[in-house]
């Protein structure tokens, strides 16, 4: 029994299950083989209202966060987590509606709502990912434009992204205080993509460069004030840790489930592998770690919802739960011999998968900083 979701919380969770069953399962091996998730997905997602759940109206469906934790942790159980509807509706809807104008909330809210734009956000640079305030992209203002010149990389979303939000340097003497966010729209002159990167695992997520060349920015396209970037990454990060936290623990509970289901069914030297003490021990260590987590992610949870969720404590959840996810994973893995290895089971891509949460938002290390900072 978890406390933190209501009624409708749960019954919106059933709305998410039956439509990842009917639009996603069918056909996920044929997206992680193109290296894409269809527009079409996304179109479906809007109309069954899964996208931007948390914004507030007019713009968005005027939920909370546990509707966006459901749509998270439901992806997640059910080994999908190469699609990128959170960066979308968790981080780059969320800056639109806290730092943009009502004009660019009226221009593109309403449509990634929809699912009709797809949104990415574009940090990191082939030079500086930890590190962004190394970030070389440069926005130069010119009379009301701004002129972007500069490259991103590993976009989730980059290829399908109608709209990015893309950090550059506007001050360069001024270091971290002298970025800004812009709204980036595909298609103008000067903006380039790359194909969707080779990566290890999600490739069904087509995460890719972006190039700027010479590309002229409107002055209406700088995202809340000029310079003030950093603070507005700052403000953002609980959120945007939690939910990679949330979908860590969920893909952890969803594969327990498939491989208890898989040891019960496979027999070796006549007995079934989950009568093997030790097979038992790997179950019972991944649920006790799972549990753990479950009741502290819920707590971080009801404290995001209430506006009290710190940045530490968020840094807490992305590192717990990622490094246990990835252990338990490897470990359950062993468990399938050498099905594990086979791409035909959902254990094989999980593990792959999970290996990025560990990465992405932030590292682990730079998770440790964070945490370790309170000692100092
Ligand atoms: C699948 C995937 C999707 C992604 N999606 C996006 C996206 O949508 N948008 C986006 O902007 N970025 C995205 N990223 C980029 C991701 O956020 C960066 O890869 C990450 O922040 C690390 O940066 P880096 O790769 O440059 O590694 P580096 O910063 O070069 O780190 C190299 C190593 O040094 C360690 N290190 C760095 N600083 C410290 C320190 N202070 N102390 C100790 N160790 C340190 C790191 O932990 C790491 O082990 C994605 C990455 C992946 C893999």
């Amino acid at each position: 029994m978890r406390r933190v979701f209501r009624d409708d919380h749960e019954l919106f969770r059933d709305q998410v299950r039956r439509f990842i069953a009917q639009e996603i399962a069918p056909h996920y091996a044929a997206w992680e083989k193109a290296g894409v998730t269809p527009a079409s997905l996304w179109r479906r997602a809007g109309e069954e209202g899964l996208l931007n759940c948390a914004l507030p109206e007019p713009y968005g469906l005027g939920g909370d966060f546990g509707h966006a934790a459901v749509v998270i942790e439901e992806l997640a159980r059910a080994n999908y987590l190469g699609i990128g509807f959170s960066i979308h509706s968790d981080m780059v809807a969320p800056y639109l509606d806290a730092f943009g104008t009502e004009a660019q909330k009226a221009r593109w809210l309403p449509a990634m709502t929809r699912g009709e734009l797809i949104g990415a956000l574009a940090l990191t640079e082939p030079g500086a990912g930890s590190d962004l305030k190394a970030i070389r992209s440069r926005a130069v203002r010119d009379g009301d434009h701004y002129v972007l010149n500069g490259q991103k990389t590993f976009i989730t979303n980059g290829v399908n992204a109608g709209l990015a939000i893309v950090l550059a340097s506007t001050a360069p003497d001024l270091g971290a205080r002298g970025l800004s966010l812009f709204c980036v729209e595909a298609g103008l002159p000067g903006y380039a993509k790359g194909a969707p990167l080779d990566k290890i695992g999600q490739h069904s997520q087509d995460t890719c460069e972006l190039f700027f060349d010479d590309l002229r920015l409107p002055v209406d396209c700088l995202l809340g004030q000029e310079n003030a970037a950093f603070e507005y990454l700052t403000r953002e990060l609980a959120r945007e840790r939690l939910a990679i936290a949330l979908r860590a623990a969920a893909s952890l509970e969803g594969m327990l489930e498939e491989t208890a289901e898989y040891i019960r069914g496979r027999k070796v030297f006549g007995r079934r592998v989950i009568d093997y003490q030790n097979s038992r021990f790997i179950l019972a260590n991944a649920r006790a770690q799972s549990v753990m987590l479950r009741v502290f992610l819920d707590d971080c949870l009801a404290r995001l919802m209430t506006g009290e969720l710190d940045a530490t404590t968020a840094a807490i959840a992305k590192l717990n739960a990622s490094e246990i996810q990835g252990k338990a994973l490897d470990e359950l893995l062993q468990l399938y011999g050498g099905y594990g290895y086979m791409a035909e089971y959902g254990i094989g891509r999980a593990w792959a998968d999970a290996r990025a949460l560990r990465l992405f938002g932030g590292t682990s290390e730079i998770m440790r900083e964070i945490i370790g900072r309170g000692f100092a």
